[in-house]
């Protein structure tokens, strides 16, 4: 077992070509290891200078692999990062949040990984490189199932893209846990929008921990479009989750919250 940081892509590639894991915070990494020892030597990303950092660009804001929650946290971010934020504050402890990457939280692809509802009502896209370029990513195409993202051998992540936000536009999370902190999520939702003299616009709704992946509940941003007062959330809006019944919760209570959840957010939004 080794330990590679490097600084310069080239010996990244180099190293995932000897079949080195990537790790960035190793908060998900470490533990499914159990006791196992690690299959190959791992490729550490947190020093390349293409993973560090979050910039404003020409078309919105690049946030590189390296960030962490904590970084998150401190950043000067429009408001419509206030849901990425509040979901910031919730992952795991300050210990937690201090080593771990959002980009971990994408790539570990766990149904209830706080990071992704947020990330997803933002548009993010996701930036993957590999020896022969780079390609980019809407992360609701990259995460494809639990634990399955669109990553070949060879590619690693080195950043999200996070499009202009809509001027105006404002943002909530909320999580569902069996208990207040360090707890995974019964379910989690991530509202944005932008309210407006004519009503509500640009309205995006992602729900987490209910279905394999996140997802958006287009029919429900689009009845909300225009208007301007939380509504009754009924079953045909919360298409499409399909959440599971296990050890944390029914699959009817999931959907039970994730309505309740959504009315009270849109009520303090409004
Ligand atoms: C005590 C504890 C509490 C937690 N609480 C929460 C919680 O409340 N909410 C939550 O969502 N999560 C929680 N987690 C899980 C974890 O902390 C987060 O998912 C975290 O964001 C993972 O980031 P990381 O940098 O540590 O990822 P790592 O463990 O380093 O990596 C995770 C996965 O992503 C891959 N990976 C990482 N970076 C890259 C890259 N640049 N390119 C390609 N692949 C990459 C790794 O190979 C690995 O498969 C908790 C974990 C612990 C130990």
């Amino acid at each position: 077992m080794g330990y590679i940081r490097p600084t310069r892509l080239t010996d990244a590639f180099d190293a995932l070509d000897a079949g080195a894991s990537v790790i960035a915070g190793g908060t998900d990494w470490f533990p499914a290891r159990g006791d196992r020892i690690a299959p190959g030597p791992m490729l550490d990303v947190t020093s390349l200078a293409e993973c560090r950092g979050i910039a404003q660009t020409l078309d919105g804001w690049r946030i590189g692999a390296a960030v962490t929650w904590s970084d998150v946290i401190r950043a000067k971010l429009p408001s419509a990062f206030d849901a990425l934020k509040a979901a910031a504050r919730e992952v795991g402890s300050v210990q937690i949040q201090n080593v771990a990457t959002l980009v971990g939280n994408i790539c570990n692809a766990s149904p209830a990984a706080d990071g992704v509802p947020p990330l997803l009502a933002l548009g993010a896209e996701v930036e993957v490189q590999a020896r022969a370029g780079e390609r980019r990513v809407p992360l609701a195409d990259f995460i494809t199932g639990p634990r399955k993202t669109t990553l070949s051998a060879g590619e690693l992540v080195t950043a999200l893209h996070i499009p202009n936000v809509p001027e105006g536009a404002v943002s909530a999370f909320q999580k569902l846990g069996a208990r207040r902190y360090l707890v995974i999520s019964v379910a989690m939702v991530a509202i944005q929008l932008r309210p407006t003299p004519t009503g509500w616009k640009d309205v995006r709704i992602a729900v987490g921990a209910c279905g394999p992946v996140a997802s958006r509940l287009s029919a429900l941003e689009q009845r909300l479009t225009g208007t301007t007062a939380a509504p009754r959330v009924t079953a045909s809006d919360l298409v499409p989750l399909s959440p599971i019944s296990d050890i944390r919760g029914s699959d009817g209570y999931r959907l039970d919250t994730v309505a309740t959840m959504i009315e009270r957010m849109l009520a303090d939004l409004s």
